[in-house]
């Protein structure tokens, strides 16, 4: 689960990692109030997707006054398709040069490590494309946790003077600490800001949390599901089975993890892109079909629909009339690609062609191939 920016400050600041001076708030005369207290100040929307800075999140005022029209746009605004309910308002920070730094886990090398670059303020992912030199690891056993040599490794890497060794290893000790109190995947502060006056702050920050552990702690499970899109939280209240938002274009409905995951691979390697996926489980009846279906056609991102069903003790003359149902109760508004094999498949073929949903087919490369053509076209 993601923290907001400002959860996770709230975090790192009682950890004793220095984060700029601000409150979050929920309306503009508020903004305006913690600005004046402030001086020059960013607003920053809290929302949980990155990159707000590119996408209009991030204002900075010079005069305080100007924050209550800034602060009025921002909570009237979406970023990347979130509203915005809350800013954080902080004092602006001067700043010499942007760092990154996180301590996330690398699991094949089954040890906690962090990433350290003199190149902060720019997505990871870029900047492991563009500049993977640039990016140093400093890998953690987990029996011994953080050791202070591994600040001086990050002090040279990050080009900073010996001066601020202690304080970098106050920061990255206080992350190690978060990182195990709190069962997170990651903490990362992008960036870490070298500030004007010679001083290290964290200037973003954003703690993820392990799912699998929130039952440890209360406070945040409480929490649990909010970041999940307007179509989880419907795939969840319908019970039709685990709903996953993605970015592309296909809708994927499937009936296991495995043949989801199958799938989605196979979409990937013919040059397609999943828009979502929902993995029925077992045991698909016409009833669940019908609404998972219904509930595919209905997304606005999804140009086509990829149904691959597996059945052993699932009939697919049922799937097949679930389908049907689908279609006449709500049009077939997109393409519908589906593959069947298994129990009665021939016989559910049969009823998909008889009620004009021609695109079936018993090999899955077929199908894949014939979704991501279609995707494609339209
Ligand atoms: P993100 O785009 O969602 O990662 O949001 P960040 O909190 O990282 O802010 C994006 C960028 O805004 C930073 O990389 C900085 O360049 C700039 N920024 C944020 N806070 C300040 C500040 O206090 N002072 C200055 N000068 N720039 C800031
Ligand atoms: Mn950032």
């Amino acid at each position: 689960m993601k923290l907001y920016e400002f959860e996770s400050k709230e975090i790192v600041a009682r950890y004793g990692i220095p984060v700029p001076r601000g409150r979050v708030v929920d309306k503009p005369e508020e903004a305006l109030q913690v600005a004046k207290e402030l001086g020059a100040a960013v607003l920053k929307a809290q929302v949980l997707v990155g990159g707000r800075g590119l996408a209009g999140g991030i204002k900075i005022v010079d005069k305080p006054e100007e924050a209550l029209q800034v602060a009025k746009e921002l909570l009237s605004a979406s970023i990347r398709g979130e509203r915005v309910e809350r800013i954080l308002v902080e004092e602006k920070v001067c700043i010499d040069r942007e760092l990154y730094i996180s301590l996330t886990v690398d699991r094949a090398a089954r040890k906690l490590m962090y990433l350290v670059s003199e190149i902060g303020g720019v997505e990871i992912e870029e900047l492991a494309k563009k500049y993977p030199e640039k990016i140093h690891k400093i890998y953690v056993d987990p029996n011994i946790g953080y050791v202070d040599y591994m600040a001086r490794e990050a002090l040279q890497a990050l080009k900073l003077p010996w001066t601020l060794l202690q304080d970098l290893a106050n920061i990255m000790k206080g992350m190690y600490k978060i990182m195990i109190d709190y069962d997170a995947e990651l903490v990362e502060f992008n960036p870490l800001a070298f500030t004007c006056e010679g001083k290290l702050v964290a200037l973003d920050a954003k703690i993820i949390i392990d799912d699998n552990s929130l039952y440890k702690h209360p406070e945040l499970q409480k929490l649990y599901g909010r970041e999940f899109s307007g179509f989880e939280r419907k795939a969840r209240e319908l019970g039709v089975g685990s709903y996953v938002e993605l970015d592309g274009d296909i809708g994927i409905i499937c009936n296991g993890a495995g043949i989801t995951m199958m799938t989605m691979d196979l979409v990937y390697y013919y040059g397609g892109k999943p828009a979502n996926f929902l993995d029925l489980g077992g045991g698909v009846t016409r009833e669940r079909i019908k609404k998972a279906l219904t509930l595919m056609l209905s997304h606005p991102r999804a140009k086509v629909i990829l149904i691959n069903i597996f059945a052993g003790f699932t009939k697919l003359n049922e799937v097949a009339q679930g389908i049907v149902d689908a279609v006449k109760e709500v049009g077939m508004k997109k393409p519908l690609i589906i593959r069947f094999k298994g129990t009665f498949a021939e016989e559910g073929m049969r009823i998909l062609k008889e009620n004009g949903i021609t695109e079936v087919y018993t090999e899955l490369d077929d199908a894949v191939k014939m979704a991501v053509e279609l995707a494609r076209k339209m």
